[in-house]
């Protein structure tokens, strides 16, 4: 279960098309801003190349030689005519007053330009993250909960942050590049074939990192395999703690642990230190490549010293963005996979069909009996499951408004799958559902889950106080409204008793209190919604057999009287019912 994702390696193809793929949606989701983006980015880019170059004619005073001859020194000259500085300490002041406006003015460009690309970037991150929650909300909900948890749960956190590096690596790439352009077209302006030097020793080492790229990418799937593993598995062990220590088990996950986090250790230390070592031997031999560029300029090429310095200067500058570009595709290899695992999952969503989101009129739904009429729900059945029936199948039956109604069977005879009918969760695969003669679909189905109160067979409560457990299904309830509703199922003394009443955390999904506690609050939860229908799907089993009697009875005498389903084993609480429909086999009988 927890073993290192060493499977479906992936290869450098699917790290391009990956890349392709993120540089597109991003490209795609920035647009105009992003355009503006990278303007900054040119201009920023552009202002550095010009305050270099400024280096040249300022050295040239600063070291009493002469300006190197070509286009420069010409542009220089009219310059200083223009300004009629004729001294060389007229023209030293007037060239650092101009790199000094420079300056002022890139960093301003600067400035912007980080902000926005920021902007862009967290804007990519939280879309993203947005557009999954949106998804999972609207998708249907028994498609969703086939999906593994963990999953989800560490795409939304953990990973979508990665994202955020991924795109800021990525912009970082961009305008580390745009800064080597300039710097390049600098080089060439100032000595063209020393820049076609420069240009070969770059390919060289484009064509050395490849392999260490690829290197990151498989690295980085791995990473994101495990991590995914160790959540999941952390999920369930928690998910079953109780059981686990019961029974010892937390030993063995701890010793499985063990060895997927050891892997995990043993392949980072392995990767970084390859990663560490191809940085070295490029910065190695760029300050080598460097230095043997200036000996080539001084000695081949009689380079004007001024200019010579100023290449100094720029092949030393050039090392900052060449390394952010190395260090930074290499991120990226290792980050991108995780976004192949959010498409997926965008995908997988995307592909489910909605359930109905959109708000309806509450009111259009008029009072009515619920109708079945010849209903069937199978649910999809993963193994080959052929010969016994796995939902409901043609039921017919008809619900008086406000009639107490007792659904009762044995397990799996479809009693929840009735329950989850009746409450819209799922349309009927065949035949028709409707209130008051108005089929459960569309604008009538919103409205009719407006009216529902449910309280499911294992129901839940989230890690909270009881104030907001309460408050989630009607945030108008007052506090008089909650105590009414918990006096109702007898629930008053008992979170009086708790240290802290309404504020009391009840502990995740309500592990803190007792089962009969914990369907209490839930019962109180669905009362506060002032429902028309109230279905209770062994809702009260954990409750003694004499305060279940006392609630179903009060419940009976709500006023107004909601129609209640309640499904249930005991013939104490099924002899409170008008009626009761028997289930077996997912027929009713
Ligand atoms: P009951 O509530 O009467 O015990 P259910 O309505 O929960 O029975 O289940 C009826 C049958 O449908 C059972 O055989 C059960 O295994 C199957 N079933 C229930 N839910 C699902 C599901 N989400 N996917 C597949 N099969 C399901
Ligand atoms: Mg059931």
């Amino acid at each position: 279960m927890m073993a290192v994702a060493d499977d479906n390696q992936p290869n450098s193809a699917t790290f391009a098309a990956e890349l392709r793929l993120f540089v597109r949606d991003f490209a795609s989701f920035a647009g105009r801003k992003g355009i503006a983006a990278a303007i900054f980015v040119a201009l920023g880019a552009l202002l550095e190349g010009l305050s270099l170059i400024l280096l040249v004619p300022l050295l040239a005073i600063v070291i009493g030689s002469a300006l190197p001859s070509g286009r420069l020194a010409r542009a220089a000259a009219a310059g200083f005519d223009l300004f009629g500085v004729e001294s060389p300490l007229g023209q030293l002041t007037l060239l650092l007053a101009l790199f000094g406006a420079l300056m002022i003015v890139r960093a301003v460009i600067l400035y912007i330009r980080d902000v926005s690309v920021a902007e862009l970037q967290t804007r990519f991150v939280e879309g993203t993250r947005l557009r999954i929650a949106e998804h999972l909300a609207a998708a249907q909900w028994d498609q969703v909960v086939r999906l593994r948890h963990a999953r989800i749960t560490q795409l939304m956190s953990g990973d979508i942050q990665r994202i955020g590096s991924a795109a800021f690596l990525l912009l970082r790439c961009i305008v580390s590049a745009a800064m080597l352009l300039a710097q390049c077209s600098l080089v060439f302006l100032l000595a063209p074939i020393l820049a076609g030097l420069a240009l070969g020793f770059f390919t060289i080492s484009a064509i050395v990192l490849l392999p260490v790229i690829r290197r990151a990418h498989v690295f980085g799937a791995i990473v994101t395999g495990t991590n995914l593993s160790l959540l999941d598995s952390t999920a369930q062990f928690l998910g079953g703690l109780k059981l686990a220590v019961s029974q010892n088990l937390q030993k063995s996950f701890v010793i499985e642990f063990r060895q997927s986090v050891h892997e995990l250790t043993r392949r980072q230390v392995a990767f970084t230190r390859k990663q560490t070592n191809s940085r070295l031997a490029l910065s190695t031999l760029s300050a080598f490549a460097g230095g043997l560029l200036v000996l080539v300029g001084f000695g081949a090429f009689q380079v004007a010293p001024a200019t010579l310095i100023t290449l100094l200067l720029i092949i030393a500058r050039m090392g900052g963005p060449a390394d952010q570009i190395q260090h930074g595709i290499q991120q990226l290899a290792h980050t991108l996979p995780v976004y192949g695992k959010i498409k997926a999952l965008e995908r997988e969503l995307a592909a489910i069909p909605r359930g109905q989101s959109e708000h309806a009129d509450t009111a259009s739904l008029p009072e009515g009996p619920i109708v079945f009429e010849n209903v069937s729900f199978l649910h999809a059945a993963d193994d080959g499951d052929g010969g016994s029936v796995r939902g409901v199948r043609n039921i017919g039956l008809s619900i008086e408004p406000g009639a107490f109604v007792g659904i009762a069977g044995p397990s799996g005879a479809g009693k929840t799958t009735f329950a989850d009918l009746v409450v819209g969760l799922y349309p009927p695969e065949q035949g028709r559902i409707a209130v008051a003669g108005i089929g459960l679909e569309g604008a009538a189905l919103v409205a009719w889950r407006d009216r529902v109160g449910y309280v499911s067979q294992d129901p839940f409560l989230f890690h909270d106080t009881v104030r907001r457990n309460l408050a989630w299904a009607n945030a108008q309830a007052s506090e008089a409204d909650m105590w009414e509703a918990l006096e109702l199922v007898g629930a008053d003394e008992l979170v009086r008793r708790m240290e802290l009443g309404l504020e009391t955390v009840v502990g995740e999904r309500g592990t803190l209190v007792s089962g009969g506690e914990r369907q209490r609050i839930a019962l109180a939860r669905a009362i506060l919604r002032k429902p028309r229908l109230l279905v209770l799907d062994e809702a009260t089993s954990a409750i003694d057999v004499a305060s279940e009697r006392d609630i179903l009875e009060r419940l009976r005498a709500l006023k107004p009287q909601p129609t209640i389903v309640i499904i249930a084993h005991r013939a104490e609480s099924l002899a409170l019912c008008d009626r009761v429909f028997q289930f077996d086999a997912g027929h009713c009988v």
